[in-house]
């Protein structure tokens, strides 16, 4: 299900505040990240600013660039955590894309990756294949 504007809070926001479940595996005092519940990979982590304010990663390259690094870095320590040194760190933006929730994070992927760990996070109905 595709997340829109009007619907208050992003489900990401609910988790953190804990009105809905969610597995929270590490956290900063303006990153954290949690468990995808549809994993893609053997380790399938979202990396997600507290801040809601940036709905993609372009708004937030340009709004708040030290915040991006961070996640980069929280990334790395979460990857690390999951006892993985290489990971796949994705991004979707836009629908077309396949973002379905519009409060940017980065998909974190290790372990076993295959193709279909390219396509984290796409809905199947939006999908051409
Ligand atoms: P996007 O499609 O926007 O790039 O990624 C959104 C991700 O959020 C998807 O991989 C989806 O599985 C995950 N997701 C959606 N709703 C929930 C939820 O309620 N809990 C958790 N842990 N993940 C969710």
């Amino acid at each position: 299900m595709v997340e829109r504007e009007s619907t208050g809070p992003s489900v990401f926001t609910r988790i953190l505040r804990g009105e809905i479940p969610g597995e929270i595996v590490l956290q900063t005092d303006d990153v954290f990240v949690l468990k995808d519940i549809a994993p893609k990979a053997p380790v399938h982590l979202l990396v997600v600013p507290k801040t809601d304010a940036y709905r993609d990663v372009t708004e937030l390259a340009e709004g708040d660039p030290k915040l991006l690094a961070r996640m980069v870095e929280v990334a790395t320590a979460a990857a690390a955590q999951a006892g993985h040194q290489d990971f796949r760190l994705i991004f979707n933006r836009g629908l077309g894309a396949g973002q379905t929730v519009f409060h940017v994070h980065a998909h974190l992927l290790a372990g076993e990756l295959d193709e279909a760990s390219m396509t984290a996070g796409m809905a199947d109905a939006g999908r051409d294949t």
